[in-house]
């Protein structure tokens, strides 16, 4: 049975980060409770900090997001935090999916005994979370909505599934975002683009996932080809991420992971190279095409002689090994249309 849980709160609009404040009084108990704050390294040279509600006791770190979340990472943070002898009240993530997912793990492994990696799957965490507030400074995963914590460990790129994977509280303000770099602000928002498509373009959805992925949809196309608008922006993100977690990924997805985990590629990156090249089965394309042009963004060709044939076969191997996915996207048949020899012939063209 699919039962859909929803973030709880959400305050929306330019200078909602301001209501932190009061939201925090509340949360802080007595003279022994504290914060922590986990953001995303960037601010640390654009000085966030002295714009949050930070007091002595709390703990601020800066999260290093030069690659995706490891769980081995996560570990080491519940290391440095499990110094103070008294759990946090409140955890923060201010920062793009990699940090948001960071902190919904740190939530859980707080109050849940182990490492990162025991939790990656579904419904596997035991214990209730620290309550947390996410805050997204880049538009489009969605993962301030959604109910996983994704992250790699030795063995496999997996989320920490789970009701306590949801925010207690998201903060939405559009002010954060100004500064994310063109071209990472595109990657991250197709990320949102690709979510709706498949997950309106599967077999796995229902009433509720084709409304917000539809709307966000619209929403995606009206504001990259008409006028940007960066709250619209965040309130479509939250909705095809409520969409992707209520329904599946379909193509693309599983392409996008065989490269991020072959060729180390970030995610909304491998999702670009990859949507790029699946025109004959998405009509989207074109319009994604028109979004890249507009903004003014070349994607390299990544698949270059440099590129080994055994490479391209694990790119093969690791892509079709999301058996949900590609059902999603093409029936229980799947195996005998989106073949090896497919798949090989859309990577070479990447
Ligand atoms: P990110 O968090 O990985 O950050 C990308 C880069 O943008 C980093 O260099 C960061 O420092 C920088 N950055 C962040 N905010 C900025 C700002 N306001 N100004 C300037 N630079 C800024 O990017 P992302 O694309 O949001 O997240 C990708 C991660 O999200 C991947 O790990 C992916 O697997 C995960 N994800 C999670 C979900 C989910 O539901 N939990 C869904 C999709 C993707
Ligand atoms: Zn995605």
């Amino acid at each position: 049975m699919k039962n859909s849980k929803l973030v709880q709160y959400y305050i929306i609009g330019s200078g909602s980060i301001n209501e932190l404040e009061l939201l925090l009084s509340f949360k802080r108990e007595n003279s022994n409770s504290y914060v922590v704050f986990l953001i995303d390294h960037f601010f640390k040279s654009i000085s966030l900090t002295n714009k949050l509600p930070i007091l002595e006791n709390d703990t601020v770190i800066f999260v290093d997001t030069t690659n995706e979340p490891h769980s081995e990472y996560i570990d080491g943070i519940i290391e440095t935090l499990k110094i103070k002898a008294i759990r946090p009240s409140v955890i923060i993530g201010i920062g793009g999916g990699s940090t948001l997912d960071i902190a919904k793990a740190i939530s859980i492994l707080l109050t849940n005994p182990g490492s990162a990696e025991d939790y990656q799957g579904w419904d596997l965490v035991k214990n209730a979370p620290i309550y947390k507030i996410g805050i997204p400074t880049i538009a489009g995963t969605g993962a301030e909505f959604t109910r996983t914590a994704v992250m790699t460990s030795k063995t496999k790129k997996l989320g920490i599934n789970s009701d306590h994977s949801v925010y207690d509280q998201v903060i939405l303000d559009p002010d954060l975002l100004t500064t994310v770099p063109n071209e990472q602000f595109i990657y991250t928002a197709m990320d949102c683009y690709v979510h709706n498509v498949e997950s309106l373009r599967g077999s796995q959805n229902d009433e509720m996932t084709i409304a917000f992925a539809e709307k966000s949809l619209n929403m995606m196309e009206e504001i990259f080809l008409g006028e940007m608008n960066l709250e619209k922006l965040q309130v479509a993100s939250a909705m095809g991420g409520i969409a992707i977690a209520n329904s599946n990924v379909g193509i693309c997805h599983p392409l996008s992971y065989g490269l991020s985990l072959v060729l180390n590629l970030h995610h909304g990156f491998s999702i670009c190279i990859a949507f790029n090249q699946l025109a004959e089965y998405y009509p989207e394309v074109s319009k994604f095409k028109e979004i890249l042009e507009k903004y003014n963004v070349r994607l390299p060709k990544i698949i270059t002689p440099e590129i080994s044939l055994e490479q391209i076969n694990r790119i093969a191997d690791a892509t079709l090994k999301n058996e949900r996915p590609l059902e999603n996207a093409f029936g229980k048949n799947w195996r005998s249309i989106f073949t090896k020899e497919k798949v090989i012939e859309l990577i070479k063209k990447m």
